[in-house]
């Protein structure tokens, strides 16, 4: 199929309203979705997942996406389909991840960082590693979590931790 205008060769095919810009998706949930939208969601996606931008500062540029679009498609757009554009770009990052299906199915434990013992990731575990390599020599006892400050409360995260991909859970996501 030849269209007028730019390509995006990403993945449903389809002609956007906004841009006429030509899209090809095999993903469902980008059927019928603004090419618009999309760059702006794969974007977001890729500074949150590959340069490791926060989840406040993606919201920040997600804002600043939708200030843009509404912007640039005003002129050319009825307030309803605007508002069906703008709306399209999820402020939080977290939700596009879940919704490109990009997060593993992985089971995290803590691990230690000096004898690399693991434990459960949940609120049961010690704060210091309890690991013996006999009976009468002494425990590890190095800190498992460490104190962060955010938003001015206080809360302890897992200096380390260790993510386990189960095989049943990779292989169905393979072959689904
Ligand atoms: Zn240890």
């Amino acid at each position: 199929m030849t269209t007028e205008g730019p390509c995006i060769h990403i993945l449903t095919e389809g002609v956007s309203r906004a841009s006429g810009v030509y899209v090809k998706t095999n993903v469902p949930w980008q059927r019928n979705m603004d090419p618009i939208v999309l760059c702006c969601c794969l974007g977001l996606t890729i500074c949150y997942l590959v340069m490791n931008i926060s989840i406040m500062r993606c919201e920040f540029l997600a804002t600043v996406f939708r200030v843009v679009l509404n912007l640039c498609l005003s002129q050319t757009l009825s307030p309803s389909e605007l508002d069906s554009v703008i709306s399209g770009v999820p402020l939080d990052v977290r939700r596009i991840v879940d919704i490109l299906k990009l997060r593993p199915h992985t089971q995290s434990f803590i691990c230690c960082s000096e004898c690399y013992k693991l434990y459960p990731n949940s609120p049961d575990s010690p704060d210091r590693c309890t690991y013996q390599p006999t009976p009468d020599s002494e425990m590890c006892n190095t800190l498992l979590y460490t104190r962060r400050v955010i938003c001015g409360a206080s809360r302890r995260y897992p200096t380390q931790t260790f993510l386990y991909n189960d095989m049943k859970a990779w292989l169905a996501n393979m072959l689904s």
